[in-house]
């Protein structure tokens, strides 16, 4: 009898696979075509991390899946090449990102092609190859003609260990998303996109998309919108108005004071009227050195200072208050200002209690009481309104937008989200094709001139200076304007590595075109992608900015849809030992070395079983060796079983039963639970290994093929067939013969056994105890007495008492 050797086997299938180009979809004629794609990976380690094998593995399923159910599957692959990551791992290993980059793309595919996917390698696609990017730069002279791409200069996040500016959805909790270190402000002037043009789309689109839940949830608190009223009140004595948003105009009556952000341009327009400008100025220049998450922090002590002199008007009881400066209100949201309600805003009543400035309740919890005692700190909740005027006695919700009314305010919607910082200074990006001529401005490079070349430079660290070290490459920098052809400078910066991977996928199946980055009718038959399945952790990043770039590409007509992914699944982690895997635990799963020693079908279904696909599970070496030990029983299983063949199906239920089982699990990605039904299956065959029969065998093979392709493939060849189990269709279940699975039920008079019936498992009460009293042997054992009670057990016996 033959070993299973997985290592040899899945070498045979590998060549035989990629010689005849088994899993390459025909773009052109494919019937029935479905679009399955995987997170490309950012090639910024030597190999794989077991994390990708994981979120590859569980997407190849289902492609696998698919195709068996006669679907004309594309799973393309590729690298995410350019960027902050490959560039530091470079850095890191003192070599040049163009050198690195390329070395450990050559390991990834090398270990991607043993994971036995069905990646098309003819449509692979690198994000830092100038065919790639060429398009990258024509996708933002795309934008920059629909207004959507500007250059402003604005308060940014600056990483200083990554020295370059980040985009607000690259900070969490104040740190730099991809290295840790905290953040620092900047006054620069940086390219942006327009993303919240979109923001009602992207929010209102999320009702028609079929995604994991969790992930829309982040994305509807990062866009964030509130609804609010814009107010404006009058500053005493001048023709300045203070607007502010408040998504409470409920209180406009409790509002005793107001505030505005210290970089706020009315203090300088008011400066002749302040008459404590000395303390003003020295105010905002400390506020000057803090960032936003200092100044914001729930906990810091708040200060300020008022602006004496000045005097706002409330315009709901026309009562003059004070007008602050204070840090804790910042510039970049909002109007820059509020109308500060102590009562009813926690922050406001720590800074009223520090200042001493009056806290008036106007929404009172204890209805119907007139006068509503302060509390011990500001009441949030809901309430009648109390001390404002005539909408006394309204319940709060209603008051928001009568108050809004009496007082001309404007009611709005604002969201969290911001303008998406493209401009990395940094080396490892595709310039950004913009000229800047002292004629004639900003000019955009014209499509022909495309690409802008990346200059391969000796020194290509980042400088930390606010330039990238592209300004200091004078061959790069200088260059004729594209209109009047006098001399003129290059931009100097790159674009972020999230607008590579925010087009990808419309790149896959057109990496054939030189002309164009796309090709609409190929587009329209291939997108928008069928099956999306990722990590959780672009849930703000990567797939906010797809689904921005694919509305923007909508609306300029080069495609006719404006969602890029008609499903996303997000996928769980894995830990080793409890914990999350890094180089400093020291506990970090090489794929490599579980691929040599138990091969790649034992790692895939081993990395599927550890727990739901959507939630991930915990690596124990103890663990693999269960899945081991199970290929090596399916193995042994058609070797010994191939002469012993029976016509008798004794398991055609449970072969029903565990098709039906799988299918539904495979639907669902519960890949954890189908192979526990392939491991019972697989049981029941064993225990019948005497008569077992063909069709279950082959069964077998066929749910196993796509967890485990190799060894699926290597045995039904031994079972004499000469096509691929991956070219079979998926079996279908007969639900009736599920139903019908037979079971024995012993039939009892007075607890003594009197006959022993085959019926339907699964028979309910009511008729095993009908099938009782008109069986013959219990009628002889009854002598025509009535019975007093029947006792029904469950698909084991019915006893009849008499
Ligand atoms: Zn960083
Ligand atoms: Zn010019």
């Amino acid at each position: 009898m033959k070993r299973y050797n997985p290592q040899q086997i899945e070498r045979k299938w590998q060549k035989v696979w990629e010689a005849k180009k088994t899993w390459k979809a025909d773009i052109k004629k494919a019937k029935k075509p479905y679009y399955n794609l995987m997170m490309f990976p950012y090639p910024s380690a030597e190999g794989l991390h077991v994390g990708n094998v994981y979120a590859f593995t569980g997407s190849d399923i289902h492609g696998r899946f698919r195709r068996m159910q006669g679907f004309n599957v594309f799973e393309p692959m590729g690298f995410d090449s350019f960027g902050i990551h490959s560039e530091n791992f470079a850095i890191k290993k003192g070599t040049h990102p163009k050198t690195q980059t390329a070395k450990n793309i050559s390991n990834f595919r090398k270990q991607l092609k043993a994971m036995g996917a069905l990646f098309d390698w003819s449509r692979e696609v690198v994000t830092s190859e100038p065919d790639y990017y060429k398009w990258t730069q024509w996708l933002f002279l795309q934008l920059y003609k629909m207004g959507l791409a500007y250059k402003a200069k604005a308060p940014v996040d600056w990483c200083p260990s990554c020295k370059t500016v980040l985009a607000d959805e690259q900070v969490i909790d104040g740190k730099c998303e991809r290295c840790g270190t905290e953040v620092i402000q900047k006054e620069l002037e940086q390219w942006f996109f327009r993303i919240t043009k979109y923001a009602d789309k992207l929010l209102k689109n999320l009702e028609t998309i079929d995604w994991s839940e969790r992930t829309k949830i982040a994305q509807r608190n990062w866009i964030g919108r509130s609804e609010g009223t814009l107010i404006d009140f009058k500053i005493q004595d001048t023709k300045y108005k203070i607007q502010v948003f408040t998504t409470r105009p409920d209180t406009l009556f409790g509002a005793t004071y107001m505030v505005l952000a210290p970089e706020h341009n009315l203090v300088d327009q008011l400066k002749s009227q302040i008459t404590n400008w000395q303390e003003v100025e020295a105010y905002r220049k400390e506020a000057k050195k803090k960032n936003e998450v200092e100044r914001t922090e729930v906990a810091k002590e708040k200060t300020g200072v008022e602006l004496k002199g000045v005097k706002a008007i409330n315009p709901a009881n026309q009562q003059e208050i004070p007008v602050w400066i204070a840090d804790y209100v910042l510039a970049s949201y909002g109007t820059g200002a509020i109308m500060a309600v102590p009562a009813h805003d926690q922050r406001d009543w720590e800074f009223a209690k520090i200042y001493n400035l009056p806290i008036i309740m106007v929404v009172c919890p204890h209805y119907p009481a007139k006068i509503c005692p302060v509390m011990d700190e500001a009441y949030l909740g809901e309430g009648h309104l109390v001390a404002s005027g005539q909408f006394d006695g309204m319940p709060n919700e209603k008051a928001k937008w009568e108050i809004t009314k009496f007082v001309g305010g404007n009611r709005t919607a604002k969201y969290h989200l911001r303008d998406w910082l493209i401009s990395r200074q940094r080396y490892w990006g595709p310039p950004i094709p913009i000229i800047y001529c002292d004629k004639c401005g900003t000019v955009p490079v014209p499509e022909k001139d495309l690409p802008v070349p990346l200059p391969n430079v000796k020194d290509f660290r980042p400088t930390g200076t606010d330039k990238s070290p592209l300004a200091s490459v004078e061959k790069f920098v200088k260059t004729k304007c594209p209109k009047c052809k006098s001399p003129a400078r290059r931009e100097t910066d790159v674009s972020d590595t999230f607008l590579d991977s925010a087009w990808y996928f419309f790149r896959y199946p057109c990496t054939e075109l030189k002309n164009k980055p796309f090709d609409k009718l190929t587009v329209k038959k291939w997108l928008p992608v069928d099956m999306y399945i990722g990590g959780q952790e672009h849930a703000v990043l990567h797939l906010l900015y797809t689904r921005f770039i694919t509305m923007a590409l909508k609306d300029a007509g080069f495609i006719e849809f404006e969602e890029p992914f008609k499903k996303f699944r997000a996928h769980g982690l894995i830990t080793k030992e409890g914990a999350k895997m890094s180089k400093s635990k020291g506990n970090v799963v090489n794929p490599d070395e579980y691929f040599k020693q138990y091969g790649a079908d034992t790692v895939r279904m081993y990395l599927m079983f550890i727990g739901p696909f959507s939630e991930g599970g915990d690596w124990s070496d103890k663990g693999i060796v269960g899945i081991s030990r199970f290929l090596n029983r399916v193995w042994t299983l058609v070797q010994s079983s191939s002469k012993s063949q029976s016509s008798k199906n004794e398991l055609e239920a449970l072969r029903q039963k565990t098709i039906k089982k799988v299918t539904e699990d495979l639907e669902n990605l519960r890949y954890n639970t189908a192979i526990s039904a392939l491991m019972e299956y697989l049981n029941a065959i064993n225990n019948q290994q005497s008569t077992v029969n063909k069709k279950d065998i082959e069964t077998l093979l066929i749910l196993l093929s796509p967890f485990a392709p190799y060894i699926a493939e290597e045995l039904w060849r031994e079972l004499g067939h000469n096509d691929s189990v991956h070219n079979q269709l998926w079996p279908k279940y007969n639900p009736k013969m599920i139903q019908e699975g037979k079971t024995r039920l012993v039939l009892q008079v007075n607890g003594k056994v009197r006959d022993i019936v085959e019926v339907v498992s699964g028979i309910s009460e009511a008729e095993a105890k009908k099938l009782a009293l008109v069986n013959p042997k219990i009628k002889k054992w009854l002598e025509g007495k009535t019975p007093k009670k029947l006792i029904f057990v469950p698909g084991r016996l019915v006893n009849v008492v008499v």
